[in-house]
């Protein structure tokens, strides 16, 4: 089979492999469709990531596809169902699982190898994170569970509430996911960001006001401004840069609550000031990855048409053009997602 191979830093392959087998519990999958996303971009660049991917390795998390077979002791799925799976799952067992934080799992397991045509899904995935894709679901749709479970999670986090004023820095996929939401929520939506294009799709998604960074180069007075005065109740940075890491800090009302986001470079500091912090009671979180338990409301979201492709996918590229589609994305931050057709 054709799959790609990450090799190290801006280096990938699209070469022959053999077709992976399978154990007792797991299955494999045709893979119908994977994304690209933020992740492998950065990834791509940077040729390494400390806990997801460790190169030469194939490459690509975001899948949905069809199984083709099926581990002999597999009982829950079978050849020819449709499905999707989550890029990794917990052990359920160690002190970090035990206290639901199965994101922060000292043994998470993760799966690499969506671009690719086939891939095989470890019996822990089978079992705790893959689900049938219901009917009226397309596989672009149901592709977008894995980072729109982490942002469920990432909004939950900060204990949103309806009428609450939302702050997005940041609206690359993510951030506008985090739009989409925010309005599912019935929050009022702040969207900060610095493409037309950007502040368009978030107007589209149902933000509330849009602030252009090209235009208003520091918005915290303008976040205050448009706030009588307080603040927003809640602010979530979805850039990945220490600047914007402060930005949300000072934007947010006393008694509010930050969420980074946003992972920075390894090696970045931030300063924030502590009376601000100790004074006005603000409430900093950030946010990693999933859980079991947000990968299934993703899909009933999904399933819901509350999240659908169209929104956040612009282009389609077969496998064999997958190093042009990671180049050109890490030159043009204000793509969307593309659906890799392998
Ligand atoms: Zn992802
Ligand atoms: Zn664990």
């Amino acid at each position: 089979m054709m799959a790609a191979v990450l090799y190290g830093k801006e280096h990938l392959q699209v070469e022959p492999v053999a077709v992976p087998k399978i154990d007792r519990g797991d299955i494999l999958v045709r893979v119908k469709v994977a994304l690209t996303c933020g992740t492998d971009v950065k990834v791509f660049r940077r040729g390494y990531h400390a806990r997801m991917i460790v190169p030469p390795a194939v490459f690509g998390h975001e899948l949905a596809g069809d199984v083709v077979a099926v581990g002999a002791d597999v009982t829950s799925f079978r050849v020819g169902q449709r499905v999707v799976s989550a890029n990794s799952a917990p052990c359920n067992d160690c002190f970090f699982c035990r206290r639901g934080l199965e994101n922060l799992c000292e043994d998470l397991l993760f799966n690499n190898g969506a671009y690719a045509e086939y891939i095989r899904i470890p019996a822990r995935i089978v079992e705790r994170n893959t689900y049938e894709i219901p009917d009226q679901v397309g596989y672009h749709d149901a592709a977008l569970i894995e980072p729109l479970a982490c942002v469920l999670r990432g909004l939950d986090e900060t204990g949103v509430r309806p009428g609450d004023t939302v702050t997005i820095i940041g609206l690359g996929p993510i951030g506008l996911m985090f739009v989409r939401i925010a309005k599912l929520y019935n929050t009022r939506v702040v969207a900060i960001g610095r493409r037309k294009t950007q502040l368009d799709r978030a107007a589209a998604m149902g933000a509330d006001e849009v602030i252009c960074t090209e235009q208003i180069p520091d918005p915290r007075n303008t976040v205050r401004e448009i706030t009588h005065g307080r603040g927003t109740d809640i602010a979530i940075e979805a850039v990945g840069k220490p600047e914007t890491w402060e930005w949300a800090v000072d934007m947010v009302r006393r008694g509010g609550t930050v969420n980074f986001f946003g992972g920075c470079p390894n090696e970045s500091h931030v300063s924030l000031d502590t009376s601000l912090l100790h004074y006005s009671e603000i409430t900093c979180k950030a946010s990693f990855h999933h859980t079991p338990a947000f990968i299934q409301k993703a899909l009933d979201i999904v399933s819901g048409g509350h999240i659908t492709a169209q929104q956040f996918v612009n282009s389609e590229e077969p496998l064999a053009n997958l190093l042009e589609v990671m180049r050109h994305l890490m030159s043009h931050n204000g793509h969307l997602k593309t659906a890799i057709i392998p």
